[in-house]
């Protein structure tokens, strides 16, 4: 089926409800930084307790499409995206810009995006025109093995929550060491100069709205016991009002510091040292009775910690390339993995009941062999090839029933060459690993062609919720994203234990399609295992439903990720649960968080050379914020 640029398509529509109508988002969070570097218009809070007001001038509105030249962001962020118009107005290219708003949401999103965190960055290289992955994902200390979260006095993982705050779950931080393989590979700035606009926001201030109160207030029972975190985010007990300003003139210092002295000082330095007191000993109030277990980093796991360029996944979908960020995100494999089984049908805007039915069957059997056999492939035995290789996909697409759904979980498919129509599968279905919903992702491209997919992590919600002392930000949680306990005797393997210096399967997928080698869409999105489907979802959305980049976003989601009920927004129920439900789809609402809502998008589309339409969600989370260098309107 021939891929048509929206000029060429009819104008339809998605089949979406009232919760998600393509309008601008509310402002969101707004930086009092003013001009964050010359030429931007000044922002004004608005009243304590109301939404805050802003300048509606140019960059200054807070609005979920952008279509122009020159250069286009999209991010969850008004402050962050700003920061890349900002960097891109001023000559940076997209690599660039992306560090600095990835920098300027450590900020404004500390408790998703941080200095302690990590993540999967995909660019397309307009020079060279090829696509490279920066793989900047939290590793395990040399010291942590496959039983470190069991309990030895009960041979059970340790509870997850338990797991979560501790200073175990807490993997060595690979951001910072990301931004600079980023900057000397693809950057033309230095990281101090793109640090700027992010120490100015961190010094002045933003307004915090009804989405930071949530966040903070839904974390408030452990901060509470953890001094610098209850210092940082809890002045006098409690979160901050919505309305009231936060500043945080700790990390304002960290960046500065970091900007002098480079990286060296993060991994080898003084605050390396500080970070691993920190994870060590936790900081935890003498009063507490949470059992907040110490964990295994020692500033030699720092010294040693690379963020690697990785080949990028590839599969070709009707006509398009499809690059993914490859193990040890499963990102890339899971997607492609999909899309190859998807590739066997015809699915038909005029049909669309079938054709989810086909994206729901799809995940659904990449994801048994996702849990099978994807973990860190520096470490285990990934085979990706075959993963991602037409056979295999015929193999998995000849399961699918046009007319039923498969009862999960279903095994995993055989990886192994030797591929065959129907090949039964054999063995039990996997443990689907929890993972939080929590990261960010934003794109760029800029005025020469080259674009950005970056998703940024610190794992849950405030991460584990340990504040390195006077530094002014957060570290991981990433850790808890390995499977917590080894499997029981005579069941499979699990590619997914902890290991020393083993980095967690993650389920990021910053993705960059191409048609004839040129960049058509980049897009990404938090959610943890449910990133996937996300992705995949907008991806069927666009080009097999005919729906432009803005209708493929905001349409409602649905995630069947092996598991018995497929989980969906409200007004995917209201319009498909009956028919899928004839069809033995056993569909119940997501439950977040937040309650309803799966993933916060990012996107954007080349609707021609040099015209770029960025797209953020205009309703999930409060809507993101995406803007252009020269809008077309
Ligand atoms: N820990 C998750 C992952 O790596 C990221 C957190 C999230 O996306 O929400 O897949």
């Amino acid at each position: 089926m021939p891929f048509v640029l929206p000029s060429d398509r009819s104008r339809e529509r998605p089949p979406h409800g009232p919760r998600a109508r393509l309008l601008p988002g509310p402002p969101r969070r707004l930086a009092l930084a003013g001009a964050l570097i010359a030429g931007l218009p000044l922002l004004v809070p608005g009243p304590a307790g109301a939404a805050p007001a802003v300048a509606l001038m140019g960059q200054g509105q807070q609005r979920a499409v952008a279509t122009g030249y020159g250069g286009a962001v999209a991010t969850v962020d008004l402050d962050a995206s700003r920061t890349a118009i900002e960097v891109l107005e001023r000559g940076g290219n997209a690599a660039d810009a992306a560090v600095a708003a990835a920098a300027t949401l450590g900020v404004t999103e500390p408790y998703v995006a941080a200095l302690g965190g990590g993540g999967f960055f995909t660019y397309y290289d307009a020079r060279t025109r090829r696509v490279h992955t920066v793989d900047g994902r939290e590793t395990a200390p040399a010291r942590m093995h496959e039983r470190s979260f069991v309990d030895p006095a009960t041979g059970q993982a340790i509870p997850f929550s338990e797991a979560v705050t501790s200073g175990l779950s807490v993997g060595v931080p690979g951001t910072v060491a990301q931004w600079e393989q980023i900057l000397d590979r693809f950057g033309t700035r230095r990281l101090g100069t793109l640090l700027q606009p992010a120490i100015r926001v961190a010094e002045r201030g933003f307004v915090v709205d009804q989405e930071f109160y949530d966040q903070t207030a839904v974390n408030a029972d452990r901060f509470a016991d953890i001094p610098p975190t209850r210092e940082l985010f809890l002045p006098g007990g409690s979160p901050r009002p919505v309305g009231s300003v936060f500043r945080n003139p700790d990390l304002a210092h960290t960046y500065r510091t970091l900007a002098q002295r480079g990286p060296d000082w993060f991994y080898r330095g003084e605050l390396s040292r500080e970070i691993v007191r920190t994870v060590k000993k936790p900081p935890v109030d003498s009063a507490a009775t949470r059992n907040v277990r110490p964990g295994l980093m020692e500033t030699g796991d720092l010294a040693r910690y690379r963020a690697p360029l990785r080949p990028p996944t590839r599969v070709s979908y009707r006509g398009l390339e499809v690059y993914g960020m490859a193990p040890p995100s499963s990102g890339g494999s899971t997607v492609g993995e999909a899309l190859n089984i998807l590739g066997n049908f015809r699915l038909s805007k005029k049909d669309r009941v079938q054709a989810l039915h086909y994206y729901l069957e799809a995940s659904r059997l990449a994801y048994a062999d996702r849990g099978r056999y994807v973990g860190d492939s520096d470490h285990v035995d990934v085979p990706l090839r075959e993963l991602l290789s037409r056979g295999f996909a015929r193999e998995r697409a000849c399961l699918i029933d046009p007319d039923k759904a498969a009862v999960s979980p279903v095994p995993p498919g055989s990886p192994d060459g030797d591929y065959r129509r129907c090949e039964p599968a054999r063995g039990d279905g996997e443990r689907l690993t929890y993972e939080g919903p929590q990261t960010t992702h934003l794109v760029v491209a800029d005025k020469w062609g080259n674009v950005v997919a970056y998703n940024v992590t610190i794992e849950q919600f405030g991460g584990s919720g340990l504040t390195v002392p006077g530094r002014g930000f957060l570290l991981n949680n990433e850790l808890t994203d390995f499977s917590l306990a080894p499997p029981p005797p005579g069941a499979a393997p699990d590619p997914n234990l902890p290991g020393p210096g083993k980095r967690p399967r993650s389920s990021m997928a910053p993705t960059i399609v191409l048609r004839d080698g040129r960049p058509l869409l980049a897009l990404g999105s938090p959610g943890g295992s449910t990133i996937i489907t996300t992705v995949l979802q907008i991806l069927l959305n666009r080009i097999d439903l005919g729906m432009d980049l803005p209708a493929a976003v905001a349409a409602p989601r649905a995630t069947q990720r092996n598991t018995g009920q497929t989980l969906a927004e409200e007004a995917f129920l209201r319009q498909y649960e009956a028919e899928l439900e004839a069809m033995g789809h056993d569909l119940a609402l997501f439950p977040g968080p937040p309650p309803g809502q799966i993933g916060a998008a990012t996107a954007l589309e080349f609707l021609r050379p040099g015209l770029v339409q960025a797209v953020a969600e205009p309703v999930r989370r409060h809507g993101g914020s995406a803007l252009v260098v020269r809008p077309t309107r």
